[in-house]
């Protein structure tokens, strides 16, 4: 029996088949497979490719039924191969849909949002005030010339306070210079537009400087206020500072107010506040004295409206008729004062660190 050349092959195609079944539920991937393939199917070496080459040697009456079994086997063999395949496929997408799977339900992702600058949010609330009190903001350039920011203040060119502010000058023709204070904006608004005499502006912006230390930097920025009409006296000034400074620090803090000299005022008038950081019982701010420095202030000094209506060629404000009061105060000086901040640079540093600190 063991000789039946029939019976070998069937035993040998039997084995082939378990050893198939066995080998293709364990292959995972692409390469397994064709192993197997080539194993079992392949046209060289294949298992039951050897079957077949040796159905010659049975008795031509088995051959038929044999070579039909032979051939069944070797399609069950490829048909599981493929449904292999698939199943791999198959698989494969669905671990990948599943590492891609998007959950709509999670929180997103925060995007990095800039914030406001101090010294932005600093000039804002200045501003807010002022147009609060009727005031209208008026933007001017930050290059000059020498007739907006010293002439017509009633600084010629040989005058001593022109020492106090010097300044950075432009080359070329027209004596242009980057502006020292937003005073030179007053003036434009006066030569520039056509209206009553009457103003009521604020001027904030960059102005610049030949200074650098630790609370002067060479460019820095400031709001100044005109304010022009008929009966305007020096009580409407002291009235009005009093109302912006408490509106800025609290009605807590007295306002003084002491004799100064400015070229473009007379009288002129500086305003302090009690200091916001020891109450008035001196400190290292306030330089023992119990008072901040805040602002320089004055009525318009007559030569001012003289100098605009030369320039105007006639006589629109007429000294005669009409008077006005003036202020002005570093921004990053309130700044500094509000944050505790101690070193003007830090403002214009651009330094993360620094400006996180400050409420968006
Ligand atoms: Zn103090």
């Amino acid at each position: 029996m063991a000789d039946d050349p029939t019976r070998q092959l069937e035993e040998r195609a039997r084995a082939a088949r378990a050893e198939f079944d066995a080998a293709v539920s364990a292959a995972t991937d692409a390469a397994a497979l064709q192993a197997l393939r080539d194993r079992f199917v392949g046209r060289k070496a294949g298992l039951v490719t050897a079957l077949m080459k040796d159905l010659g040697q049975l008795p031509a009456e088995a051959r038929k039924a044999a070579g039909a079994s032979l051939n069944a086997l070797k399609q069950a063999i490829e048909g599981a191969l493929e449904e292999r395949q698939a199943a791999l496929a198959a698989g494969e997408r669905e671990a990948r849909l599943q590492a891609e799977r998007v959950d709509v339900t999670l929180p997103g992702r925060p995007i990095p949002q800039g914030g406001r600058h101090p010294l932005t949010t600093v000039r804002e609330d200045l501003e807010d005030i002022f147009v609060a009190m009727g005031y209208e903001v008026y933007d001017g350039p930050e290059v000059e010339d020498d007739y907006h920011c010293f002439e017509a203040l009633n600084m010629p060119a040989d005058h001593p306070a022109r020492d106090m502010q010097d300044t950075f000058y432009l080359e070329g023709p027209g004596g242009l210079l980057l502006r020292t204070h937003t005073s030179a904006t007053q003036i434009r608004y006066m030569v520039e537009n056509e209206r009553p005499p009457e103003v009521r502006i604020i001027c904030p912006g960059k102005v610049y400087r030949r200074d650098d230390d630790i609370t002067h930097s060479p460019m820095f920025q400031q709001i100044e206020g005109l304010v022009v009409g008929k009966g305007i006296t020096l009580g409407d000034l002291k009235g009005t500072i009093e109302v912006f400074l408490h509106r800025l620090f609290g009605p807590q803090y007295p306002v003084r107010f002491r004799h100064s000299y400015f070229p473009y005022t007379e009288p002129s008038v500086e305003a302090d506040l009690g200091c916001i950081n020891c109450g008035g019982s001196g400190c290292r701010i306030c330089k023992q004295t119990g008072w901040l420095e805040i602002l320089g202030s004055g009525m318009v000094n007559p030569a001012v409206f003289e100098a605009v209506n030369r320039r105007l060629g006639r006589n629109a404000y007429d000294p005669e008729q009409v008077t006005g009061f003036a202020f002005g105060l570093g921004i990053d000086r309130v700044a500094m004062l509000r944050y505790g901040i101690d070193h003007i640079r830090l403002l214009y540093q651009s330094d993360l660190r620094f400006l996180e600190q400050f409420p968006r």
